[in-house]
């Protein structure tokens, strides 16, 4: 199966130029998702929690800048600014306000590829201090979105990936299942902990392949899981 890398939600009110995005990005195995208006746009950026916020400043209902402060306030995604507006101080007041980068159009799409890997990378090193994490003979590369298992890609489906990842991110500590039905699903879903289970009936399945990951995951009837901490 052939799985997309990282989600960039584009907030653009240029139907022309969001479907030339979509399409650039697609080409270049991202997944992209669209929003016409600032409002939207922050919702979405609640909702998909994407990789990275492709934003443009002039929009329809409330300045991109605004887009930059809300989400600033409860997200680190990277923000890539996509603007005709070139003069300084508006780039300034952007990035002061928390973008990450600032592309004027019109735009190479090689320039725009080549900022978004960048912000990307630098993204998933801040988060993680390092672009992998590493747990024994399991090893995930969080910038390319791949699972090594003793050495070896194994493929995972996205969920899959995220909810091994977030356990990863939190080894050694116990995870409720609201907890984590909470941040790999969102909030409506967690009571769905039959959900939960069947995933981590899955992940096991791949996981098991490698002697030592046989049991890396441990559940505590009732309350969670927990996965052990390698050397
Ligand atoms: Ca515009």
């Amino acid at each position: 199966m052939h799985e997309k890398k990282s989600t960039v939600l584009i907030v653009e009110d240029d139907a022309q130029i969001r479907k030339m995005l979509t399409i650039v990005l697609d080409a270049a195995d991202y997944k992209a998702v669209d929003s016409d208006c600032g409002k939207q746009g922050i919702r979405m950026a609640a909702s998909i929690k994407p990789d990275l916020i492709l934003l443009d400043l002039g929009l329809p209902d409330i300045d991109g800048k605004e887009v930059i402060a809300s989400v600033r306030e409860w997200s680190q995604t990277p923000i890539v600014i996509l603007s005709v507006r070139s003069n300084d101080d508006e780039i300034v007041a952007a990035l002061n306000l928390g973008a990450d980068d600032y592309i004027t159009k019109p735009f190479s799409t090689e320039v725009l590829l080549a900022r978004l890997n960048a912000n990307l990378r630098k993204a998933a090193v801040r988060e993680a201090g390092e672009p992998e994490l590493v747990n024994g003979p399991l090893r995930m590369d969080i910038v390319r979105h791949e699972i090594y298992l003793d050495g070896e890609k194994v493929a995972f489906t996205p969920k899959e990936y995220e909810l091994l990842r977030y356990f990863i991110v939190n080894r050694g500590k116990m995870l409720t299942h609201k907890q984590i039905l909470k941040e790999v699903w969102g909030g409506v879903y967690v009571e769905n902990t039959q959900y939960l289970r069947v995933f981590i009936g899955q992940i096991r399945e791949k996981l098991e392949k490698i002697p030592a990951l046989e049991s890396i995951i441990v559940t505590a009837p009732g309350i969670g899981y927990r996965m052990e901490v390698l050397e």
